[in-house]
């Protein structure tokens, strides 16, 4: 199939490079000129595991174009992959949805095939059907599930192993209200041999947001309680192994440390509780949710102050990404941490593997070491943020370390070691 994918951030590139290897012709969209050509040479704007592999091997495959009315009249499904940032009220930023659905609909009023338009954006349930089903409709002058086709389809990817997840993924879920659209999607999903749950378009929108939020309350959950494990002196690793052979509640993702960060799981919660104050329900369980990933990276900073005066001492930080083997550091659990260290008047000296560019742009007056071990040389104390594997080679002997991640070698060397759950 001929697909345009808007939005070369991470879910365009890695639904835009997967579809590729199966064998579809790719119009990657975006406004950046210089990330545009990157594309072309076969490397990726953003570092997610195996992708450039897949860039390169399919480049025959690969258009892109930053005239996205060209790349809609020239294919025959739109994957919108745009970002739906939080505003300042939790609430959803849909301007960069709004502005791709004008174009799109104004492309689709001068084209005769009947062109598939697909929801890849996390949205809240009704705005495909209250939002861009209008704009389309009225840019296009054509009818939806008459002319055109829509459809939503959420992204369950986890950043650091998206691609791998893409061809192995647990379920596609494709919210549809026309049998032709219906047909399409699941004959591009066929080889991934997945399940396809197929439902309405507003049910698929709030799944999403269900399995968002069941896994950030089941993070908070396993913080709550690993708070409790840690004042009475109990390990929440071996807690958690034990409960989790429960197969009701299952070992993944559950596990506690300094919280969740990342573009998605902060900011759907709290559009979630938004859109449900809107609605006039308050969501108990959500807010809690909330206030206790805020806490969480601060356990860190008390179990500091009481090991050492970090006034005027080198503090290291190992790990800026939000998690490991990405370099997106939206809503890290670095960004509080180094704050508060800041505002204490530590002195910072950070490394990560490849977040390092992003966070300079956030935090430009910190230093930052050309290698982990350079972080463990220069620093007083240590605290591990990201579970990135290269730092499970260090040697911790000598340093005092308060690992927020669970790094066993710390735990075995480090002369002052302080897990923040264990
Ligand atoms: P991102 O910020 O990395 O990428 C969004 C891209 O859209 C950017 O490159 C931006 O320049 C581009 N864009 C915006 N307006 C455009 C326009 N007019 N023309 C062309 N390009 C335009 O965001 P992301 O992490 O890829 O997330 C995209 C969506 O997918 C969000 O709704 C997010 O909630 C959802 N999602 C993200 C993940 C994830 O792990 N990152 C997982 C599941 C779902």
């Amino acid at each position: 199939m001929q697909i345009s994918v808007i939005g070369i951030g991470y879910v365009g590139m890695v639904t835009g490079a997967c579809l590729a290897d199966l064998g579809h012709s790719i119009f990657f969209v975006g406004r950046d000129q210089k990330k545009l050509n990157k594309i072309k040479t076969g490397k990726s704007p953003i570092f997610e595991p195996q992708l450039d592999n897949l860039l390169e091997r399919n480049k025959n495959r690969i258009k892109t174009t930053a005239d996205l009315s060209d790349a809609v009249k020239k294919t025959e499904l739109t994957f919108i992959c745009v970002g739906t940032p939080s505003q300042s009220d939790g609430s959803v930023d849909l301007q960069q949805v709004k502005e791709v659905t004008r174009t799109i609909g104004n492309s689709l009023g001068s084209d005769n095939k009947y062109h598939i338009i697909i929801v890849k954006s996390t949205v809240l349930p009704g705005t495909t059907e209250k939002l861009v089903i209008p704009i389309l409709e009225k840019e296009s002058k054509k009818k939806s599930f008459l002319d055109f086709g829509i459809a939503s389809n959420p992204e369950f990817l986890k950043e650091g192993s998206a691609v791998y997840d893409f061809f192995h993924t647990d379920r596609i879920v494709i919210g549809v209200n026309d049998q032709k659209t219906r047909e399409i999607l699941v004959q591009l999903y066929q080889p991934l041999s997945a399940p396809i749950y197929s439902t309405t378009i507003r049910t698929s929108e709030m799944i999403k947001y269900t399995s968002n939020a069941f896994l950030a309350t089941k993070i908070s959950f396993a913080n709550e309680i690993g708070n409790l494990c840690k004042k009475m002196g109990i390990d929440s690793y071996d807690v958690f192994e034990g409960v989790g052979l429960d197969t009701r509640i299952n070992t993944h993702f559950f596990r506690s440390g300094i919280g969740f960060g990342g573009s998605c799981l902060p900011k759907d919660i709290k559009a979630l509780i938004a859109h449900g104050r809107a609605l006039g329900i308050d969501p108990q369980i959500l807010n809690a949710v909330i206030a206790t990933n805020d806490e969480q990276p601060m356990k860190m900073i008390d179990l500091i102050k009481q090991h050492m005066d970090i006034n005027g001492r080198n503090i290291g930080i190992l790990g800026l990404a939000f998690k490991p083997d990405t370099d997106d550091i939206r809503e890290s659990r670095a960004i509080p941490i180094i704050k508060a260290l800041l505002k204490e008047k530590a002195n910072v000296i950070a490394f990560d593997p490849v977040a390092m560019k992003n966070f300079q742009s956030l935090f430009p007056g910190i230093r930052y070491a050309n290698k982990a071990q350079d972080v463990l040389n220069a620093s007083a104390a240590v605290l591990i943020v990201t579970e990135w594997k290269e730092f499970e080679n260090l040697d911790f002997r000598g340093k005092t370390v308060i690992d927020g991640r669970r790094n066993l070698k710390a735990q075995m060397t480090a002369s002052i070691y302080e897990g923040v759950c264990w």
